[in-house]
């Protein structure tokens, strides 16, 4: 029976193709044009001239990026040994492809536990996040927590001004571009015009896995905690609750939670207070939370230790702190 479809399948295909050559020829040679055309179009002068009248907002776009997938790395910083897994060492810079490293790079926390333990994960996650992962409930932890959860607001802000700014460039210069690459190359037409590839994905947010298997291999389950700007906040404030602060000025400071961001940018009146810039002057501009005392050198979490800084400010101010 098969032999016969088989056969049929075979008999109708040569029919078709013998009828088709022409058209199918024909479609080869559209698409060959267009490549040609293609080419042509990116590689001619209206275009360049088009490409460097505009460098300068890619070169921006770009900065914001570069600036973006740093942020991401501070969620390797927490505990990765504890717990005896290997430690990731990240010592690429930005120049290195990140998408090969992803996968690696955001490696989830596993547990491989019993089927209670997996079970009682997923009634009180937290507690059992600090009790499996080796996640202490302590001041130092709790820093660095929140400054997890104010560099991953960061980056998801970013991530909208980015997306923003860029349909903001794509828009100013739609006119200019023949509607066929707009139609057919706007992958390539981002590309040709400088833009670095923007990871919008949300992986690079830490995630706990408890893990069950049977011994037989036969069942499984799962519960997976991702770390998001919403758990992260909750986190948050289930470590400070957990902590009994020493007598000190720390026991006395704020968390930084998304809500105390929200407040500092009001305060500052959505205005970097380095450079003046503001959300009225830029509408993308990604602002930002930064310690005037940084945490590394004793500085609290404390509203006059606080200010808004655009991205840029923040940036260049972090460089010149040594690590
Ligand atoms: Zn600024």
């Amino acid at each position: 029976m098969n032999i016969i479809v088989g056969f049929l399948v075979v008999v109708i295909l040569i029919a078709l193709a013998a009828y088709l050559w022409p058209l199918l020829l024909l479609a080869g040679l559209v698409v060959l044009a267009y490549k040609i055309y293609e080419t042509s179009y990116f590689n001619g002068k209206e275009f360049q001239a088009i490409k460097s009248r505009i460098q300068n907002h890619i070169q921006d776009c770009n900065e914001l990026n570069q600036h973006i997938e740093e942020l991401k790395d501070t969620g390797l910083v927490v505990n990765r040994t504890d717990y005896g897994t290997a430690e990731y060492h990240d010592q690429s810079k930005w120049k290195v492809k990140r998408s090969a490293l992803k996968s690696h790079q955001y490696a989830p926390y596993i547990y491989n536990c019993s089927r209670t333990v997996c079970d009682n994960a997923r009634k009180q996650p937290f507690k059992y996040i600090c009790k499996y992962f080796g996640v202490k409930a302590d001041e130092e932890t709790l820093e660095k927590f929140e400054t997890m959860l104010n560099n991953f607001s960061a980056v998801e802000d970013g991530k909208e001004a980015l997306k923003a700014e860029r349909k903001n460039i794509m828009g100013s210069i739609s006119g200019e571009i023949p509607a066929l690459i707009k139609r057919f190359s706007a992958k390539k037409l981002e590309a040709n015009l400088g833009f670095e590839p923007v990871d919008f994905s949300t992986l690079y947010f830490p995630k706990y896995i408890f893990k069950y298997v049977s011994s037989g291999g036969n069942t499984s389950t799962e519960y997976d905690i991702v770390m998001d700007i919403e758990n992260l906040n909750r986190f948050v404030v289930f470590l400070s609750e957990k902590i009994k602060f020493k007598k000190s000025a720390a026991g006395q400071r704020a968390l930084m939670t998304s809500k105390l961001r929200q407040y500092i940018k009001e305060r500052d009146h959505f205005t970097c207070k380095q450079c003046g810039i503001s959300l009225e002057q830029e509408p993308h501009l990604l602002l930002e939370i930064d310690h005037i005392v940084p945490v590394a050198k004793g500085g609290l979490t404390t509203e006059d230790n606080l200010q808004t800084l655009c991205w840029r400010c923040n940036r260049s101010k972090g460089s010149k702190i040594p690590a």
